[in-house]
């Protein structure tokens, strides 16, 4: 969701005349757009505020402003603490205001002013954006819905992100619509909890599943992905349309956290291991090539011996085909923070360790079981090195061609005949689709 905000971010700047530099030398504003999710990430902001500040006092001895803004959730949750500790930094505005920004710096241009605007506001965000893209990528992000409403007690995003809200169907339609155009044939729907997705549609409200089948009916679209879904929202009408719509990739991200029922509670995921298993198998029994993925949190507050191996026979028993996983972080404001039965950082290296050597022997086997087969791949970039193309299959994995004659956006018909942990390899052997521009 922040690749997707720092999209429009850009897109916001782009008709005040700016361009994306990669040297911060050649910036006059940088934002850093920040994840608030656990300790480590939110600590990085401070050391990058310190690289920049020497760019932005080279400009200053030279007669000129660079603007530095702290945007994303970083911004929301330490607001005008992130001026007291780096005072630099000319404006700190939240995921839900950054919509302002041309505003805010017209507001400091040519003063020494500083501005912190983390409000939940009362406009929308999204009315405020404007309504076209100006990305054009053969695969694209959409957020459809912003903010959660479940609590877990580890996470952050409740505060910072604020309440669940989803947009209206026409609102997605229109820039979906736009993004094809303009060269997506792969839409990934995001939001923190996408599958509780209910946006307006015609006075009545449709549901994740029925905003699938209306954007399958989009001319052009290629492949629908949605990110990030929640256990306890994975109704069976979505579960069925995995089943029914073919530009549905067969790949879903849905994160479980822990395999074992107490740790589940104490983390309030209103659901079970058994629950969650039995989607798992649902979901194989309409699309039986399904690969999944998965966030697992190791020594939350409570997690016993027992409670990490309860965990790691649920990753046996799904089979992931990649998955991410994390020490727990205690994070300020949270239930989690202040609950009894801390985990040592020790316990929490030693678990982290054990989990993702399964984990990386799954991902190994599910790359490997592809060698000799032919797939699906979606042209997305070329590799800077040699120039030949890198795309990506129905699964998620990276996918290195030999070949570099054809264009980004194409979608090929390959042979894999190499893998490791991270990607395929593989030669092409029939264009399907070209690229839309
Ligand atoms: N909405 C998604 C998760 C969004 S946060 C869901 O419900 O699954 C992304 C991931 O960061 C989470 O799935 C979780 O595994 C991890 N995470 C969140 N808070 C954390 C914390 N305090 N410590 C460690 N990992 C955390
Ligand atoms: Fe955080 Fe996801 Fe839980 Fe919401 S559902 S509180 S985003 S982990």
């Amino acid at each position: 969701m922040n690749v997707y905000d720092s999209e429009r971010m850009y897109e916001l700047m782009q008709p005040h005349g700016y361009i994306v530099t990669n040297n911060y030398d050649d910036a006059d504003l940088i934002i850093l757009n920040t994840c608030h999710i656990r300790e480590k990430a939110a600590e990085k902001i401070y050391s990058e505020l310190g690289r920049i500040v020497p760019y932005k006092i080279n400009l200053y001895k030279k007669g000129k402003k660079l603007n530095i803004v702290v945007a994303g959730c970083v911004a929301q949750a330490e607001g005008k603490e992130i001026i007291k500790r780096q005072p630099m930094v000319d404006i700190v505005v939240g995921p839900q205001t950054y919509h302002r920004l041309p505003e805010l710096l017209n507001t400091i241009s040519n003063t020494s002013e500083r501005i912190v605007d983390t409000d939940f506001p009362i406009e929308n965000k999204f009315d405020e954006l404007q309504k076209l893209r100006n990305i054009n990528n053969p695969v694209a992000f959409l957020s459809i819905q912003e903010g959660c409403d479940k609590f877990c007690s580890f996470c952050v995003v409740p505060y910072t992100r604020g309440a669940e809200y989803s947009r209206p169907v026409k609102d997605i339609i229109i820039e979906a619509k736009d993004l094809i155009k303009q060269g997506a044939k792969e839409i990934c729907l995001l939001g923190q909890n996408v599958n509780a997705y209910h946006g307006e549609y015609n006075n009545t409200v449709l549901s994740l599943d029925k905003l699938i089948f209306e954007i399958a009916n989009l001319e052009g679209i290629q492949r629908i992905r949605y990110m990030t879904s929640h256990p306890a929202d994975m109704t069976e009408g979505l579960i069925k349309a995995h089943g029914e719509v073919e530009a549905l990739m067969p790949y879903l991200h849905l994160p479980v956290q822990s395999g074992d029922d107490q740790v589940l509670k104490a983390m309030n995921r209103k659901y079970n291991s058994t629950e969650y298993l039995s989607i798992i198998e649902k979901l194989r029994d309409v699309r039986p090539d399904i690969a999944f993925s998965s966030d697992i949190i190791v020594g939350f507050p409570g997690e016993t011996d027992r409670s990490f191996e309860n965990t790691l026979n649920l990753v046996e028993q799904v089979n992931y085909s990649q998955a991410y996983s994390f020490k727990y972080s205690r994070r300020p404001g949270t239930p989690g923070s202040i609950m009894q039965g801390q985990v040592s950082e020790d316990i929490k290296t030693e678990r982290l360790l054990a989990l993702q050597e399964i984990l990386d022997i799954q991902q190994c086997e599910f790359n490997s079981a592809f060698i000799g087969k032919s797939m699906e791949v979606l042209i997305e970039r070329r590799r800077r090195k040699d120039n030949l193309l890198v795309g990506k299959s129905p699964y998620m994995q990276a996918v290195h061609l030999l070949e570099d004659k054809y264009d980004i956006g194409n979608i090929l018909r390959v042979n894999v005949f190499a893998a490791d942990k991270n990607s395929l390899k593989a030669k092409s052997v029939q264009l399907l689709s070209k690229a839309a521009n």
